[in-house]
């Protein structure tokens, strides 16, 4: 059995999935290695669901990204029958020219290096195990999907930040990210409504980061996310929209160093600073703070603006998808969306809501809601295979 390793690698944790490629693409095994260089853990599933490895390891024997590739590629080839054939790797960063998945080599992985200032958080943790592959196997055929490849298409105006024009050549413009996830949803959405798939569709992706993005017959007009992951909506622990003039202030006025405001930006802002209780949206849901409350309401409150940017982006509405954990998972968070966007002619159907229906709208509703889950690994597995198929 021919086999596509899937690698989604994070700050602590390395996601993986196996996919068999015997004519169509089925998954195998999906597992996490979570707690890398504090109380690493490994877990991994059968497609079914059915357990195959839940195991602690001490800290010093997975110390950073490196070591867990490496032990999850020995438990692959001790356990897991099959001949990997490919690894697709997730790249969040793919600079301003690459409009598509790309085959892996040396070259490539220096050009893509040189993007980890524009992603510090998840660029260098991306590439870590593909170093590791091309050291250790470089025969076998890596490939990098990008999160920003979707958004590629962009009129370069919408790209462009109003600063003189020289910075855009040297790569300070719009990037947008989460494509993996919006190509995804693009794709299901012509599949199960081929006409409304076809027109003006705004995505939620509201998970612990968080995007919107504006599809015109299928493909990315607008994004909420900008040159980092830090633009548009307020995420998990990071700030979204800001005024450029509060950073200055805080550089001027606090005299905090690039790397404190890196911190803050990134890992203390959003619902969690915010919120001053948590940076998980099921938490704050069952909080009774008053910060939770503030949280969550300045969450949806941006949610709502920002869609009204990307309706305007459009020249209109046909659909409203969400997907990630909160858009996937919470009716109420829907609700509450939803009712923000009622002046665009959004009409919820509660009890499709509640129920979790793809199609969640009422019969009236002017614009089609749904919920769609997500599957990025799914659509990694797909490009590594087109790639190398072809
Ligand atoms: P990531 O960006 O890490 O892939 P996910 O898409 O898995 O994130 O989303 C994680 C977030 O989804 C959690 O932080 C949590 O706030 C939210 N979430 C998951 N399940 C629910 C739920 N049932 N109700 C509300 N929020 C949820």
């Amino acid at each position: 059995m021919d086999t596509i390793l899937v690698v989604n690698a994070g700050s602590s944790s390395l996601k993986f999935e196996v996919f068999s490629v015997a004519g169509s693409l089925a998954r195998q095994i999906k597992g996490k290695m979570e707690g890398i260089g504090t109380a690493p853990h490994l877990t991994i599933k059968s497609a079914g669901g059915d357990r195959l490895a839940d195991e602690d390891y001490p800290h010093e024997a997975v110390p950073d990204l490196p070591a867990a590739m490496r032990v999850v590629g020995q438990w692959l080839r001790e356990r897991h029958q099959g001949r990997l054939i490919a690894v697709g790797h997730r790249v969040v960063h793919g600079g301003p020219d690459h409009m598509r998945p790309a085959r892996i080599d040396e070259k490539l992985l220096r050009e893509l290096e040189r993007y980890t200032p524009l992603a510090p958080l998840h660029q260098p943790n991306n590439l870590a195990p593909i170093r590791v592959l091309l050291e250790h196997q470089p025969q076998l055929v890596q490939v990098a999907c990008f999160d920003t490849a979707f958004h590629r298409g962009h009129d370069p105006m919408a790209d462009h930040y109003a600063i003189p024009a020289h910075y855009f050549d040297e790569g300070v413009r719009r990037y947008g990210f989460h494509g993996l996830s919006y190509e995804y949803v693009a794709g299901k959405l012509a599949e199960i409504a081929p006409d409304i798939g076809g027109g003006r569709v705004i995505v939620a992706h509201l998970g612990s980061g968080a995007s919107m993005c504006a599809l015109h017959q299928g493909k990315s007009v607008e994004s909420t996310l900008g040159f980092t992951a830090l633009d548009g909506l307020p995420m998990g622990t990071r700030c979204g929209q800001i005024d450029p003039g509060v950073l200055l202030y805080l550089l001027q006025q606090h005299g905090m160093s690039a790397q404190e405001l890196q911190d803050l930006l990134y890992k203390e802002s959003g619902l969690k600073g915010l919120s001053g209780v948590s940076n998980d949206v099921r938490d704050l849901l069952a909080s009774e703070e008053p910060g939770a409350a503030l949280a969550l309401d300045h969450f949806v409150h941006r949610i709502g603006l920002n869609a009204g940017t990307l309706a305007a982006a459009l020249g209109g509405l046909d659909a409203f998808v969400f997907t990630a954990g909160v858009g996937e998972n919470s009716p109420v968070m829907r609700e509450r969306i939803s009712r923000t966007l009622e002046w665009l002619g959004v009409r919820l159907d509660s009890r499709r809501n509640a129920a979790g229906e793809l199609l969640i709208s009422s019969d009236d509703s002017r614009v089609a809601v749904y919920a769609v889950p997500t599957d990025e690994e799914l659509m990694i597995a797909r490009h590594t295979y087109a790639l190398i198929a072809a």
